[in-house]
């Protein structure tokens, strides 16, 4: 199990303009990324941890889920998260053509930005799965890809406790974009234990740049 896979040292080599895999490490920060929401079991608890701890984080929505629960989305916004696009219906990608990826990713933009007011928000595709006609669609558009440094792997079902060890073993680095999930409480429980840890041993924790 590793958390660092060999495809996230590849990303970097694209331009950060273009791919993005980290972020500033100035003060500390790390970057939690929540990806699969919103989602009315499970959000609201973390949003509740985060508040506690004064963490700022970025949350990378469904579309179709964030029309759902427009209250959720606007909690989030509310509290002073940043949002991110994670397509309008989480499809598999590499099934899809490029117009049809492109409207996946436009009418997602436009749910969001009836709660942010942002026309264009960091693009996460689906399980991490795209191909080189995207990066370079959205090269031309002047747009990023948002990816991550740091595989958490909650969605596996293993045990937050178990992950929770495994990432004290593997620590962060400042600067991490941390790939996490709000679609169950595996985030929030392994998160109980570790941000409050993290904080002692200096970390800040930022949301993405808008
Ligand atoms: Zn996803």
């Amino acid at each position: 199990m590793t958390l660092r896979p060999k495809k996230m040292q590849l990303l970097q080599w694209f331009p950060d303009a273009v791919v993005s895999t980290r972020a500033s490490g100035a003060e500390q920060a790390l970057y939690l990324t929540f990806d699969d929401g919103p989602n009315p079991s499970h959000t609201p608890a973390l949003l509740e941890l985060l508040g506690r701890h004064g963490v700022k984080a970025t949350f990378f929505l469904i579309g179709r889920e964030a029309e759902r629960y427009p209250q959720l989305v606007e909690r989030i916004v509310e509290e002073g998260h940043v949002l991110g696009n994670h397509s309008y219906s989480h499809p598999m990608f590499d099934a899809l053509t490029l117009t049809e990826q492109w409207i996946e990713v436009e009418r997602t933009d436009q749910v969001l930005s009836n709660f942010d007011g942002r026309t264009h928000h960091g693009f996460r595709p689906p399980r991490g799965v795209f191909s080189l006609l995207l990066t370079l669609r959205f090269a031309f558009s002047r747009r990023k890809l948002s990816y991550w440094s740091y595989d958490t792997l909650d969605y596996q079902g293993r045990e937050p406790d178990e992950l929770a060890a495994r990432l004290r073993a593997s620590p962060p680095r400042a600067g991490d974009v941390m790939l996490m999930h709000d679609d169950s409480d595996c985030s929030l429980r392994m998160l109980e234990q570790l941000i409050p840890e993290w904080k002692q041993h200096g970390f800040t924790f930022r949301s993405l740049p808008a």
